[in-house]
């Protein structure tokens, strides 16, 4: 049995048990060595021997060998050693940005729900649409994602500190003041 575990760190961090623990009765495991843990680029996959290599030469079939990666491994070590014990912050930070949220007039979220970096809040009280919104942040050095015309995300991680999420709530504070063009139905 796999586990497509991308963000296995983040969910170890939010449940406050080890990965080792989360993992142990999975066969094989794959996790993300960027997002959470910080490298610019890179998965592990983690399993038996026997697996490995037969994983090697899929990889290889598939044209997904690289010859150069030493330098990017190099990264991978620090997202694995360092990264970790970020994530709580990540965590907290969130649902700093969620209770902030939950008080701007517009914009529904339940910040009970935000466990670890990832948040999904409504906004078609706002009379904005996600991706109009999206724009008019971007246009202030902030990024979030609309979802759906309804959904946005925001994403915490080690490039964002508290100071970070303060101005990305004041943008939105500021974004939602503007009266909108394109009204959701
Ligand atoms: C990001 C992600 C992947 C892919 O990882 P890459 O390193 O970008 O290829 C796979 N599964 C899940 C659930 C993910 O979030």
């Amino acid at each position: 049995m796999h586990l497509d575990g991308a963000r296995i760190f983040n969910a170890s961090a939010a449940l406050g048990r080890s990965v080792v623990e989360l993992t142990r009765k999975f066969d094989s495991v794959m996790f993300c060595l960027s997002k959470g843990l910080g490298a610019p680029v890179g998965s592990m996959l983690v399993g038996s021997k026997e697996f490995f290599e037969e994983a090697r030469l899929v990889r290889k079939m598939l044209g997904g060998g690289m010859r150069q990666a030493g330098v990017l491994a190099a990264a991978g070590l620090i997202a694995l050693e360092e990264g970790p014990k970020h994530l709580p912050i990540d965590h907290e930070n969130a649902r700093f940005l969620a209770h902030g949220l939950s008080e701007i007039p517009g914009i529904k979220i339940d910040p009970a729900k935000i466990v670890t970096n990832i948040l999904f809040f409504n906004v078609t009280d706002s009379g904005l649409t996600s991706f109009d919104i999206s724009k008019r942040l971007a246009a202030q050095n902030v990024f979030a994602n609309g979802v759906t015309p309804q959904m946005m995300r925001m994403v915490t991680h080690r490039d964002v500190d508290r100071a970070g999420c303060e101005r990305a709530l004041q943008a939105l504070r500021e974004v939602l003041q503007v009266p909108g063009k394109s009204a959701v139905a």
